[in-house]
């Protein structure tokens, strides 16, 4: 044991394990289990990557200013609002470390995304879980959720790994429901991928006062989430706070290049969004066939769930899949051991996927 100890709740963390990518044996695996696109990123994003990392001796522009402008125009709202990080997991875990403590809670749902309770343990908080109804987040369990000690809820919306979402009306109904001293932090990290009328990203619920925080990132539907890029729409006095204790230079040259290239590549978003729409469909359609349980998603992944018997549940068909090169996520980590989340890959690998999982089912 070492003499040095961390601040208290650091210990109680189970580190992030991400989705894994080599499958022993096996040369050409398909991989289903980390979201990232289909398509990989814009074959422009990974030129202007490549040519910022020629200049790879400079420091990077510590505030993001063109990356900002092309997003605020982009998505219509004040730069001076916006607050790039490397990935949006820096900007969940700043915005605990600088509104949360020891003795503060982090509220998020059920099967909300891990990063949450990770993020809240890490700034010595406590993270609290409020119930889902059908693996959907539910507004008045939320809200019955917050106590005095409640400084953060997160909201993935859509969720992962859960593909389900709040509407806009239940996302005001929820931000109406909420004390002004609690921060409403809105991960809309699969927003790009959303087609529905109903759903809002979040925006104008930013411009409605100081207490909610929109996240995006680049590792979704643009396909970088090697090269770490989020960002997130503030109230001004939020993005005071992140400004001050981001470190100064947190997100490289060639991630800022490389995002804004992608942004520009309208044209390889829309046909990853429209690819994903038809695949996704697809899939779910397929494995309701085979008579398993699919939740309605809206993100680009699929929640499925397994029957209890075993030789036919979760495991054993993450066991049959990977042992054929097919690697998608085990979910025992969220609560969920008999379900597996899938990506939405490419056509050819969608139909690998579905027939290994035919023969599995048989
Ligand atoms: C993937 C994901 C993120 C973030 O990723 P970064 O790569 O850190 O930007 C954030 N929230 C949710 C819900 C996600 O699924």
């Amino acid at each position: 044991m070492s003499v040095l100890v961390p601040r208290p709740g650091i210990m109680t963390i189970t580190p992030y394990v991400g989705g894994e990518s080599t499958v022993p044996g096996v040369e050409r695996v398909i991989k289903l289990a980390s979201n990232e696109g289909a398509f990989g990123p814009s074959p422009k994003a990974v030129a202007a990557g490549k040519a910022a990392a020629a200049e790879m001796h400079r420091y990077p522009d510590g505030g993001c200013a063109e990356l900002r402008a092309a997003l605020g125009s982009r998505h219509g709202v004040d730069e001076a609002r916006l607050v790039c990080g490397a990935g949006s997991d820096e900007l969940i875990s700043l915005l605990c470390r600088a509104y949360t403590g020891p003795g503060d809670e982090v509220l998020h749902s059920q099967y909300g995304f891990l990063m949450y309770p990770l993020a809240a343990k890490a700034a010595g908080a406590t993270p609290v879980a409020a119930p889902e109804t059908d693996l959907t987040a539910d507004v008045d369990a939320l809200v019955e959720g917050v106590t005095e000690k409640t400084r953060i809820l997160f909201l993935a919306n859509p969720n992962n790994p859960t593909g389900t979402y709040l509407g806009g009306e239940a996302l005001g109904r929820l931000r109406a429901g909420l004390p002004e001293r609690v921060l409403l932090v809105i991960d809309a990290a699969y927003a790009e991928f959303v087609t529905r009328d109903d759903y809002t990203p979040g925006v104008e619920l930013v411009d409605g006062g100081d207490n909610v925080v929109m996240t995006r990132t680049f590792s979704k539907i643009y396909g970088l989430g090697g090269m770490r890029l989020g960002w997130a729409y503030c109230p001004p006095g939020v993005a005071d706070v992140l400004n001050r204790i981001r470190s100064p230079f947190n997100v490289s040259a060639p991630a800022q290049a490389a995002g804004l290239a992608a942004l520009a590549d309208v044209a390889f978003t829309d046909k990853a969004r429209a690819h994903n729409e038809t695949w996704r469909a697809w899939t779910t359609e397929r494995l309701r066939d085979l008579g398993l349980e699919v939740s309605p998603s809206i993100g680009n992944f699929v929640l499925v769930r397994f029957p209890a018997d075993a030789g036919r549940d979760a495991e054993a068909a993450d066991t049959f899949l990977k042992g054929r090169g097919i690697i998608v996520r085990r979910m025992g980590v969220y609560g969920l051991p008999d379900c597996l989340r899938v990506t939405i890959g490419r056509e050819d690998e969608m139909g690998a996927f579905v027939e290994t999982l035919s023969a599995f089912i048989g």
